[in-house]
């Protein structure tokens, strides 16, 4: 017998006929002498929707009522899942955040959890019941519904896990693992039968979306190791769990992409001590994430920052920099949304020169210009013009055979491999 959780993702439980399947799963679980918890997610594209509607009434919804909003999606999945596990004759409750005892900080719209108090979690188990978790939502210290971030019922499952020591942590998605690249945009992807934190952090920091980056953080940091597989079928999925010692290292586990951020240009700001400082302190005050940074000194003694910042930052890094320009007396600024990032990521880049310059001759190879490139010692990453980004996808998981094809024939399989 086991203690085990068990995520299920928007697609999983998009109408009723998938909710009764996620029931007859979570079922099965139990009829086989496990204790189950559950953590579901919104319906479908609920949470779009209901983030569409909050833009119909109001251009700058206060965050505090944008989560009040936000948190009733997977209110309703919770209560449809435990009656649909009642209706097969077994007993199941559902529990929103709050009272699953999952605390947060106070950030609407990005909480972070604090702490996961599951006292009423291992109770209604031990009455022998399913017991049945809304994912993304939270409660801060002042009794206000907090929501974590999109992607967020990842990370609720993960602490839930954690929370009550879980054997398993299953995030059962529309996917059947993690692949070599989003499989929507490379038909020829590989499955990846184990990744370590380390990997799997770089990949959902720069775009693989199957995990919450915060879903990852939590598991390394409290080691809790998560197994993701598909809600569809029943073949064993991916493991993403601490790097096993001697395991050898793919030079590239996998390639993945972000639309979803916006690049921010200052022109001809003042070349001296304390203008970056300045720049970005103001964009931290607004609560604006930076990702990229691309200083250049021109002419004159005058300077050009350019920075990258995620779409859903955008309205306060308009704001912020805004600020700044008039402070610092620059010259004007831009924004360009239409970028994208792809990046490769591998623990194997490490010990392997040369990563870098393949990338960017694959790249030229497909006609793909470079706006910004950077690295960490396990991940390259480049911005260039959205419009180009499925094509540059694909010509890196083909130039790094990747490829499904490309592995069988020249590389032994867990060695991502390439041709440095
Ligand atoms: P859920 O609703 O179950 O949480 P998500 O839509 O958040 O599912 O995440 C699953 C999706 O992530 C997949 O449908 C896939 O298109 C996308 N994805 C992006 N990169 C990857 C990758 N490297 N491996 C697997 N899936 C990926
Ligand atoms: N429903 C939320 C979202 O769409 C949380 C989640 O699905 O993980 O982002
Ligand atoms: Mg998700």
């Amino acid at each position: 017998m086991a203690l085990i959780v068990q995520k299920f993702g928007g697609t999983s439980v998009a109408d009723a006929e998938r909710i009764r399947k996620v029931a007859r799963r979570l079922c099965a679980a139990r009829e086989a002498g496990n204790d189950v918890v559950a953590v579901v997610s919104a319906m479908g594209d609920v949470t779009d929707e209901l983030l569409a509607l909050a833009r119909q009434v109001s251009q700058s919804p206060p965050e505090r009522e944008m989560d009040m909003l936000l948190a009733t999606g997977e209110q309703v999945t919770i209560a449809l899942l435990a009656m649909a596990i009642h209706s097969s004759g077994h007993e199941a409750i559902s529990l929103t955040g709050p009272q699953a005892g999952i605390l947060s900080d106070a950030s609407h719209t990005k909480a972070r959890i604090q702490e996961v108090r599951a006292d009423r979690v291992r109770e209604a188990l031990a009455e022998g019941r399913i017991v049945i978790v809304a994912g993304f939502q939270a409660i801060s210290d002042e009794g206000e519904i907090t929501t974590l971030g999109r992607g967020g019922s990842d990370t609720t499952a993960v602490a839930i896990a954690s929370g009550i020591e879980a054997d398993v942590c299953e995030i059962y998605t529309d996917v059947d693992g993690v692949y070599t690249a989003d499989p929507r945009v490379v038909p020829t992807a590989r499955k990846i039968d184990v990744v370590s934190y380390e990997e799997m952090l770089e990949m959902a920091a720069s775009g693989a979306r199957v995990l919450q980056l915060r879903s990852v953080e939590f598991a390394r940091n409290h080691g809790v190791v998560i197994h993701v597989r598909s809600s569809f079928n029943d073949e064993p999925g991916t493991v993403v769990e601490e790097a096993q010692p001697g395991m050898e290292q793919a030079i590239i586990s996998g390639v993945t992409h972000d639309t979803s951020e916006a690049k921010i240009t200052i022109r001809d700001l003042p070349d001296r001590p304390g203008v970056a400082a300045e720049v970005f302190g103001t964009l931290a005050e607004h609560n604006v994430n930076v990702d990229m940074i691309i200083q250049n000194v021109s002419e004159g003694g005058r300077s050009d920052i350019s920075f990258t910042t995620p779409e859903e930052d955008l309205a306060r890094a308009r704001r912020a920099v805004a600020e700044v320009v008039e402070e610092l007396g620059a010259r004007e600024w831009s924004v360009d949304e239409s970028i994208a990032k792809v990046s490769l990521v591998g623990a194997g880049m490490k010990t392997h020169p040369g990563v870098a310059a393949g990338m960017f001759r694959a790249l030229a190879d497909a006609g793909v210009n470079l706006d910004m490139i950077s690295t960490s010692a396990i991940r390259i990453s480049c911005v260039i013009d959205s419009a180009d980004v499925e094509k540059a996808v694909r010509a890196l998981h083909a130039h790094f055979g990747l490829d499904a094809s490309a592995v069988t024939a020249e590389v032994s399989p867990g060695c991502g491999g390439g041709e440095e």
